[in-house]
């Protein structure tokens, strides 16, 4: 029996996890549940998954729900905070952490999990993003189990020899293609793309999912984020990392080796396909997806990606060969860019603007330790506010 805690469990992923866990009681059990605001869908949660806790970031939200686990005779510990996070990972009884907490928010309980060497289940691409070469050492350092639950990531890792660290060349790789389905947007004019709205950009074509991954799927911010997330995780150069756009979504991704081999994993675009990866690897389980159905898929389709109607995936390159602190800074700036966004402060075609200018505004710093990453996220953070402000 693996006992699990859902960093960001009211969430896409969060739920995805939960359905997948529920299926198999004989496996599963849940220590840990955690969410931002959403007291009420954490309630629910509780009252089905029965976790030992519940952790809330508010301490009125947290008294709240510890009234109404009271009235319905619950006994799930109710906590509050950021320090709870962290606590629901390391406690000693936890095996497995799927990490799926949106955003920056995410890098201290996900390293945490790192650091106390449990099974991580990586879906929060934004810390690996910010941290990279820390994540990546503490993950050796300390022996943790690190499965990655992006489905382009899990497609590629399920495509390559399982010991896959010491670069590509060494297990004869020689591109990894990282598939992207374009977004609501693909085959856009840039004039076109001016006047979009947040609803537009949040109705993905093939995956439903939280509305910051959405709209970063939209501009390509999230292809460039996985891009740099890949090259962390597979120790590949940016120029070994080839974006193929798919609009399908049925290939998730793809491994090419030096004999002329394409290795691709394929499935519907159902994000509990790479969860029950994480959490059965390396067995397999059954994850509630249906089966592909090829007559159905009919054709699969290629492209290349237009990188001048959609700048973010440049933008993203070039921070990950800038190297440093230069992914944090595009993280931060973006997670404000499309906060802005979505509440109407901000143009479409203006994300990318306050991303690039934020990265030209900040020198690029070593990435040493915690403290310097932390420190140019929350510069970034600060002088994309600012330029957001003055315009
Ligand atoms: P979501 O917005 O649906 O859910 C986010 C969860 O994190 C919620 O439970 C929320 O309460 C919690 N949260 C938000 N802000 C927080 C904060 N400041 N502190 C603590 N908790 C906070 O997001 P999602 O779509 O589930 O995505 C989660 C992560 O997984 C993201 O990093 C995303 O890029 C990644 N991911 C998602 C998908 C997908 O299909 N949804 C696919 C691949 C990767
Ligand atoms: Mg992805």
């Amino acid at each position: 029996m693996l006992a699990v805690t859902v960093l960001g469990a009211t969430g896409s992923i969060g739920t995805s996890t939960l359905d997948v866990v529920a299926r198999h009681p004989e496996r599963y059990e849940v220590y840990a549940l955690t969410a931002h605001r959403s007291r009420e869908a954490l309630l629910a949660q509780c009252r089905r998954h029965r976790p030992r806790v519940a952790v809330l970031d508010r301490e009125e939200d947290a008294a709240w729900l510890r009234r109404e686990l009271a009235e319905s005779g619950l006994s799930t510990e109710v906590r509050s905070g950021a320090e709870a996070l962290v606590e629901v990972v390391e406690a000693g009884e936890v095996d497995v952490v799927m990490a799926a907490i949106v955003g920056a928010a995410g890098l201290l309980p996900t390293l945490a999990a790192v650091r106390a060497a449990k099974r991580v289940l990586l879906a929060n691409k934004e810390a690996l993003v910010m941290s990279g070469a820390l994540f990546m050492d503490a993950v050796a350092r300390h022996g943790a189990l690190l499965l990655p639950i992006d489905s382009e990531h899990n497609a590629i890792y399920q495509c390559l020899p399982h010991e896959h660290r010491g670069g590509l060349a060494k297990h004869g790789v020689t591109q990894l293609l990282l598939t992207a389905s374009g977004g609501p947007f693909r085959g856009w004019s840039p004039q076109a793309l001016a006047t979009v709205t947040p609803e537009q950009a949040c109705a993905h074509p093939n995956w439903s999912m939280g509305r910051k991954i959405s709209v970063d799927s939209a501009t390509l911010m999230n292809k460039g984020l996985e891009l740099i997330e890949a090259c962390w995780l597979f120790d590949a150069r940016p120029d070994q990392v080839k974006v193929v756009v798919h609009p399908q979504s049925v290939i998730h991704s793809m491994a090419a080796y030096s004999d002329g081999s394409v290795l691709a994993q394929l499935g519907n675009p159902d994000m509990r396909t790479p969860i029950a990866y994480g959490l059965a690897w390396p067995e397999r389980i059954d994850a509630g997806v249906e089966a592909l159905d090829l007559f159905q898929v009919a054709r699969l389709d290629f492209e290349a990606p237009d990188e001048a109607a959609f700048p973010c995936l440049r933008l993203a390159r070039e921070a990950m060969v800038a190297g440093g602190t230069a992914p944090a800074v595009l993280n931060a700036a973006n997670e404000i860019a499309v906060d802005a966004f979505l509440a109407g402060r901000l143009s479409f075609g203006g994300i990318a603007e306050v991303v690039e200018r934020t990265l030209e505004a900040l020198p690029v710093a070593p990435a040493a330790d915690l403290e310097a990453i932390l420190e140019a996220n929350a510069r970034a953070r600060h002088m994309a506010s600012d330029w957001l402000q003055r315009r």
